[in-house]
C-alpha cells in the first residue's frame, strides 16, 4: 500500500512536471515587453546612474484608448521630455502600459527616471499606466499587465514587495495614478495579487 502511495505521487509529480504546471505561476508573471527597438526610441542620453529599491506607480494622464497607436505615442512622449520643453535623459518612466495590456520598456531601469513634482524619483522603478485614471476605469487587460509587470519587476531586480506605492503616496502635489486606479492600491489588492503571483 505505501509502495502504491509513493509510486503514485511518483507519477503524479512526473505528469505535473512534464505538463510545465509547477511553472504556470512563473510564466504568468512574465509579461511580454515591447522593446525600444520595436517602438523605435532615440537614443537615450547618459543620466545618472541609481538602483532601484522601490516601485512607483504612475499614469500618464492623457485620455487614451485601446485603438490609440501606443508605440508612436510614447515615440512622441519621447520626443517631447528630451526636448526644449524638459531636456530629459529620456522617457521619464522606466515602463509603460498600455491599454490592451501590452508592456512597453521605456528608459534604463539602473538610470534615474524623471518627475515635474517634488520628490526624488532615485531609487524608484517607474511604471506608468497610460490614461488618465481620473477620469477614466482602468481595462482589466491593463490592471493585470500592470500586476504581472510589478511582480517580474520585483523578483527581476530584487525589489521588496512592501515597497510598492503609486505616484501620490510620495508627493502631495499630484492626484496621479488617478482615483480609479489608486484604489486598487489603496484597498489592498494589487499588493495582494503580486504576492499570489510570486508564490
Ligand atoms: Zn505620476
Amino acid at each position: 500500500m505505501k509502495k502504491c502511495v509513493v509510486l503514485t505521487s511518483v507519477i503524479f509529480s512526473l505528469i505535473m512536471h512534464s505538463c510545465g504546471l509547477r511553472n504556470d505561476r512563473h510564466i504568468a508573471a512574465r509579461p511580454v515587453i515591447v522593446t525600444r527597438g520595436e517602438w523605435q526610441a532615440a537614443t537615450a542620453r547618459p543620466y545618472k546612474s541609481h538602483k532601484p529599491v522601490r516601485i512607483t506607480v504612475h499614469h500618464e494622464g492623457t485620455l487614451i484608448d485601446s485603438t490609440k497607436n501606443v508605440a508612436v505615442f510614447i515615440k512622441n512622449i519621447q520626443r517631447w521630455g528630451m526636448g526644449n520643453d524638459r531636456k530629459w535623459a529620456d522617457v521619464p518612466y522606466h515602463f509603460f502600459v498600455a491599454p490592451d495590456g501590452r508592456v512597453y520598456e521605456g528608459r534604463n531601469v539602473f538610470t534615474a527616471g524623471e518627475t515635474a513634482t517634488e520628490y526624488d524619483p532615485s531609487g524608484h522603478l517607474l511604471i506608468s499606466c497610460l490614461g488618465n485614471f481620473e477620469k477614466q476605469e482602468i481595462p482589466k487587460k491593463q490592471l493585470d499587465a500592470l500586476v504581472a509587470l510589478i511582480a517580474y519587476c520585483s523578483r527581476k531586480y530584487d525589489i521588496a514587495t512592501d515597497s510598492l506605492g503609486t505616484h501620490r503616496d510620495h508627493s502631495g502635489k499630484t492626484d496621479c495614478p488617478g482615483k480609479n486606479l489608486y484604489r486598487y492600491f489603496a484597498d489592498g489588492s494589487v499588493g495582494k495579487r503580486v504576492k499570489e503571483l510570486q508564490q
